[in-house]
């Protein structure tokens, strides 16, 4: 059984979004439906429209940054009631009983994931649209407790954006006597200044952009550097003691390598569709390591949320229609945005 849905969506690369209907599973007994008030767009969204991590299955409604409110509620549901706020990120699903799952970090699930977009629906068989739509249907367990934001679309980007830095930066201490580097200023890295300084660290932000060195300062950040400016990229030589990689596109790390204090970690979470080189000596020489991370299991995203709530920290953001998303991906792919667009769903 399921219901009809309005959504905005495209069944080929080569093709833009546009509105469509969709299906989404009726409520389950565990299940909550929310209708989605706001949806962030993330570069993963674009990489994955683009086709950058293969051919998916048509058509695709990108979108896993969801912020709603509850509109209906399954049988045996305890955690929300109709009127709640309520949100959605990156996973819908996983196994619930492999060692990864019992540990909370359903990220890394033996099973594999269900993605809140463009995967594979154990539950319905066909596979899972995303937050360009009007409602969405998912587990209660996977459904995290917005805290009520004064400005609730600005916090939308935390249920990716948000947790895919908070995880590293609090696996790998960033707090008080850290100095910790941020490598990209987009949707993630402009919420890992905002999210290590609220931890206590000093941070050095390295961008290739020359606006954005004045602004990072704006974001908190202690230093801000232009990447290409050679000499003041000397500076740093073995100076940090971890550095969270953010970048979309491919670049040589070997850079950021050798800004690292011994025994210091650069940590990608950005995902650059080519391979990236690692020359021996940089992580040798120091005992560095290079290391990744994706997302952050469900307890820790909802741990993400109450403490950005607490520490008053949303996105700066750009709200738009849905019939200007894709503009807003041209944009994107430009780096043309301070910080992250957010649709406002009441627009479809
Ligand atoms: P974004 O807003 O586009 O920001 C990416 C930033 O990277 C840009 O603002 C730019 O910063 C820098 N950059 C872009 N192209 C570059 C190049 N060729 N060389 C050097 N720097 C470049 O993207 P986002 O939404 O923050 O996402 C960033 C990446 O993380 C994407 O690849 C996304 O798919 C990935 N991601 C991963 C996870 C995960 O779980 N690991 C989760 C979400 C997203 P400057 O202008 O400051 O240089
Ligand atoms: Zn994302």
């Amino acid at each position: 059984m399921s219901t009809k849905v309005k959504a905005y969506g495209t069944s080929s690369t080569e093709n833009p979004l546009e509105e469509i209907t969709i299906e989404r599973r009726t409520v389950q007994a565990h299940d909550v439906e929310f209708e989605i008030l706001y949806c962030g767009i993330c570069h993963s969204d674009l990489h994955q429209i683009k086709g950058d991590f293969g051919a998916f299955p048509p058509p695709i409604v990108p979108g896993h940054e969801m912020v709603g409110r509850v509109t209906a509620v399954g049988n045996h549901v305890t955690k929300f009631k109709i009127g709640d706020l309520a949100a959605v990120g990156c996973i819908v699903d996983s196994c619930g009983h492999c060692e990864y799952c019992e540990d909370g970090i359903e990220q890394f699930c033996d099973e594999g994931v269900t993605f809140s977009f463009n995967s594979e629906d154990k539950i319905s068989g066909g596979h899972t649209f995303g937050g360009f739509s009007k409602t969405y249907v998912c587990n209660e367990k996977y459904v995290l407790k917005m805290p009520a934001f004064e400005d609730l679309a600005s916090a939308a980007p935390l249920l990716c954006a948000g947790i895919t830095v908070y995880s590293p930066l609090k696996h790998w201490g960033a707090g008080p006597s850290k100095k910790v580097g941020v490598l990209g200023i987009g949707g993630l890295g402009h919420l890992a200044i905002k999210i290590a300084k609220a931890m206590g660290a000093e941070v050095v932000v390295f961008t290739t952009s020359p606006n954005k060195v004045e602004d990072a300062k704006r974001l908190g950040a202690d230093e801000a550097v232009l990447s290409s400016d050679a000499e003041a990229m000397a500076k740093y030589s073995r100076q940090l003691h971890f550095i969270i990689d953010t970048v979309s596109a491919k670049h040589d790390v070997n850079v950021y390598l050798n800004l690292l204090r011994h025994d210091g970690t650069v940590v990608l979470v950005g995902l650059p569709p080519e391979p990236l080189e690692i020359g021996a000596f940089n992580v040798i020489m120091g005992r560095r390591s290079f290391a990744g991370s994706n997302i952050g299991g469900i307890a820790e995203t909802q741990e993400m949320l109450d403490f950005c709530f607490e520490h008053n920290i949303t996105a700066e953001s750009e709200i738009i229609p849905i019939d200007y998303v894709n503009t807003a991906f041209e944009r994107l792919e430009k780096g043309d945005v301070k910080y992250r667009f957010v649709i406002d769903m009441a627009s479809l």
